[in-house]
């Protein structure tokens, strides 16, 4: 299989003040050409540990590719690391100048920037200096890419250096996988189908069961699980020879999940955008333990102005009863974490936003507040709107955190039934 491995730098990445976008987009966008991506390795801003982590690498892959550290500052050193490690010393492209300096010049004449023209000059002439030999790819902001072929007589494979900035990379990608290093690099991928299976309310043991079972059968697939929020969701990576086996493989999931199966692949989320906009129907959300996290889920969705018309985070007892109408008797006698109180938080939403659905939820997120009758990850959820109305009551693990989100996904859930 064509390999291919990825440094991503920064300091900033490696304590996590920033999270790593670039290691996870490189890797699906090489998964889904078909390129294997054994590991993503986070290094600092020493030189010394970017040279290890190419020297970890190069042996076993077929490129490998590096994000970040190819801005005009002194910190900014994997270009000549890079031609360093490949055997190829830096020269400045006075072309590659000209071009850099002129943009320089428009982004800060646009943003009204006072710079040191010396440093200016200075930065521009560093992001100039590039590895002889190297291929450049034309910068989206200021610093272009490289392709550093290893030094002629040397073996090794190619280093792909792209600039960190996430809207950067993505942006230079396509020309990067178009250079004809690359391509070279990457011959003989071939670009593999994905499809994906969702599940909701199947243990991930019990999904393990089945494809064990069918295991056999199901050859030339790549197949991979992951359990989120409660939802499980099936990635599956093919070529197109073993298409039949992808059947195979959709078959035993049917048979044995069927009632939880709801996607073969859409979201949840989208679903949910689509039932709505179908019927013409508009929705209110009245939380309380998700604090807003439902609104900002449903409104996450591109289009939902169309059908989510707004939501009340209505925390404390008196914010129930004020904003959405929760009767101040039904408070105190179910108490705030009840079925009765996610009903009328429904109930309050769909006539206050004045909606089609109204959908209401209440639970105790903790790690405080648990009672031996209502522990901690108690959560009602209530919906209601033209058709009727539909509950749910359930008791959830894990981290106040993870209760959140986990109620969060089974409203969503509850929406899309
Ligand atoms: P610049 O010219 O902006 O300095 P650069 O190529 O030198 O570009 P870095 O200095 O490594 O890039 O990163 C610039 C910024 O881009 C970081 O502060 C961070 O906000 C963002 N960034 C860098 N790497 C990543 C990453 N792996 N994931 C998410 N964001 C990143
Ligand atoms: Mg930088």
């Amino acid at each position: 299989a064509v390999r291919a491995g990825i440094v991503v730098t920064g300091t900033e990445v490696l304590t996590g003040r920033v999270s790593d976008r670039n290691g996870p987009w490189l890797a699906e966008a090489l998964r889904a050409r078909g390129v294997d991506v054994g590991s993503v390795v986070v290094v600092g801003d020493r030189p010394e540990d970017l040279r290890a982590a190419l020297g970890f690498l190069a042996g076993s892959v077929d490129l490998v590719i590096t994000s970040g550290g190819l801005g005009p500052t002194a910190d900014d050193l994997t270009a000549a690391v890079v031609g360093d490690f490949q055997g190829r010393p830096s020269i400045v492209d006075e072309a590659l100048e000209e071009r850099i300096a002129a943009v320089v010049a428009r982004l800060s004449a646009r943003r009204g920037w006072r710079m040191d023209p010396g440093a200016t000059a200075a930065g521009v002439r560093k992001q100039a200096q590039v590895p002889a030999g190297a291929t450049v790819l034309e910068p989206v902001g200021t610093a272009p890419g490289l392709v550093v072929p290893v030094a002629e007589g040397r073996s090794g494979p190619p280093v792909l250096v792209l600039p960190g900035p996430p809207s950067e990379l993505q942006g230079m990608w396509p020309a990067a996988v178009d250079s004809a290093p690359v391509r070279a690099a990457l011959a003989g991928a071939t670009e593999l189908r994905q499809r994906t299976l969702r599940l909701w309310g199947t243990p991930e043991s019990e999904l393990a069961a089945t494809l064990r079972r069918v295991d056999d059968e199901l050859a030339g697939l790549e197949v991979t699980t992951c359990l989120r929020d409660g939802e499980l969701e099936i990635v599956t990576r093919y070529d197109a020879g073993a298409e039949p086996a992808y059947g195979r493989l959709e078959q035993a999931v049917t048979a044995d999940f069927g009632d939880t199966l709801f996607s073969d692949g859409p979201t949840a989320d989208a679903l949910v955008a689509t039932a709505f906009a179908d019927r013409g129907w508009t929705v209110a959300v009245g939380e309380s333990c998700t604090g807003g996290l439902l609104t900002a889920r449903l409104t996450a969705v591109e289009g939902s102005s169309a059908w989510v018309l707004g939501g009340v985070a209505a925390y404390a007892n008196s914010a129930k009863e004020q904003l959405l109408d929760v009767p101040a008797a039904t408070l105190a006698q179910a108490g705030a974490v009840s079925p009765e109180v996610a009903r009328a938080l429904a109930e309050g939403a769909r006539s206050r936003f004045g909606s089609d659905v109204g959908i209401g939820l209440t639970g105790i997120a903790g790690p405080g507040g648990g009672t031996a009758e209502k522990p901690v990850g108690t959560v009602h959820l209530a919906a209601v709107g033209p058709d009727g109305e539909v509950a749910k009551s359930v008791v959830l693990m894990g981290s106040r955190d993870s209760i959140r989100q986990r109620t969060t996904a089974h409203a969503v859930h509850l929406l899309r039934q």
